[in-house]
């Protein structure tokens, strides 16, 4: 059977290699004569993977030294808790930039544990992030959120957003991780789920800034604590352990191609690709995102005007089916077309999906 293009959001495509090299040591790992998966996540050969992961995270995302790296459970949602949990210390309020569906779950999330402020007003829909002089930030504000890539709306951040001297930053990046370097400047913590840039679901990275751990409030659950999961070096109980060794081959094989600076080159022209057929379309295609945050991973768009036509839409889903290509369908609270990019989708896949997008617009129109 031959394999197909995968554009979904996540669990997304995992790079062909890595899946070919799981497959090959999935039974007995190394010449330890067993698998991954019945292997104890407390074994030396498990360490020795725990470690290696974290080291080519660190190297890759070029981690400053005061920050360590934790695996945790709990995926993105998890982290919503965790992250106001973790640091809320002795303030009472966080301020949160809403750019779309995942920070605003995020927002409604920390409500529960402390006064989540929105640093912008809300409107629908979401096309854009409002100019920073439009922004209201507390200066006493435990930190200040941001999703730097809404994996929804397709709404990215290029630039950390400015945050207030003593106020450190929280970023998602569950949909952006080594999609492009990412500069740790003013963060106190950067999150996110490994299934889609790398890996497999099951496996939550937090990278947190040394001097914010250890402040949790006493409610928090333990596995959502950073301090008991840094002191326990990410095995307080049992980690995912099969897809942390997923990320590690991941990460293997980011390094392998040239790293995030490689990536960014390529995820660029992967983008620009598709938005010139949507910006060249007389808004057959339509996008509706601010050019200056349109996403480079995933791509929603419309099709028959700025409204979408439901039919064009579903006839467009059908041939891309037929010509092997999956996972386009958007998000069911925006609609529309969603084209995932991430780092794994080939420049080659790409065109796949941009002569489809050409060949349709020519026979409809
Ligand atoms: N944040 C972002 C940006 C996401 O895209 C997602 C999932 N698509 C989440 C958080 C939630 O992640 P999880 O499903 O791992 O809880």
């Amino acid at each position: 059977m031959t394999k197909k293009i995968n554009f979904g959001a996540g669990p997304a495509k995992i790079p062909e290699e890595v899946m070919e090299k799981a497959a090959s040591e999935f039974i007995h790992f190394g010449n330890t004569g067993v698998s991954i998966l019945e292997m104890s996540h407390r074994s030396a050969d498990f360490t020795a993977i725990i470690e290696e992961t974290k080291a080519l995270l660190r190297d890759l995302m070029q981690i400053p030294d005061n920050y360590e790296v934790l695996f945790m459970h709990g995926g993105g949602t998890g982290q919503f808790a965790a992250v106001p949990l973790n640091l809320k210390r002795d303030k009472t309020s966080a301020d949160y930039l809403v750019t779309g569906s995942w920070s605003d779950k995020a927002f409604k999330e920390a409500q529960k544990y402390l006064d989540a402020k929105r640093v912008t007003p809300a409107v629908k829909p979401i096309t854009r992030v409002p100019p920073e002089n439009e922004w209201t930030r507390d200066p006493d504000a435990a930190y200040l959120y941001y999703c730097a890539n809404e994996t929804i709306h397709g709404i990215e951040f290029f630039k950390a957003p400015e945050t207030l001297p003593g106020v450190p930053l929280v970023a998602d990046i569950s949909s952006t991780f080594l999609s492009r370097p990412f500069d740790f400047t003013n963060h106190g913590v950067v999150l996110g789920g490994t299934q889609k840039n790398l890996g497999a679901a099951g496996l939550t990275v937090a990278i947190v800034r040394k001097d914010l751990i250890g402040h949790e409030l006493q409610i928090t659950p333990s596995v959502l604590s950073y301090k008991i999961a840094h002191d326990n070096n990410s095995v307080y109980n049992t980690p995912s352990v099969y897809s942390i060794y997923i990320t590690n081959l991941v990460l293997k094989w980011i390094k392998e191609k040239g790293g995030a600076e490689r990536f960014a080159q390529m995820n660029q022209e992967k983008a620009s690709l598709i938005y010139s057929i949507i910006d060249d379309s007389n808004d057959f295609f339509y996008c509706p995102i601010d050019k200056e945050h349109r996403s480079l991973m995933n791509i929603p768009f419309r099709i028959g005007g700025s409204n979408g036509d439901d039919k064009l839409e579903k006839e467009f889903l059908v041939r891309a089916t037929e010509k092997k290509m999956i996972g386009l369908k958007g998000h069911r609270s925006v609609g529309g077309i969603r084209a995932s990019l991430y780092n794994a989708i080939t420049l080659d896949e790409t065109k796949e999906l941009a002569e489809l997008m050409k060949e349709f617009q020519k026979e409809k129109q």
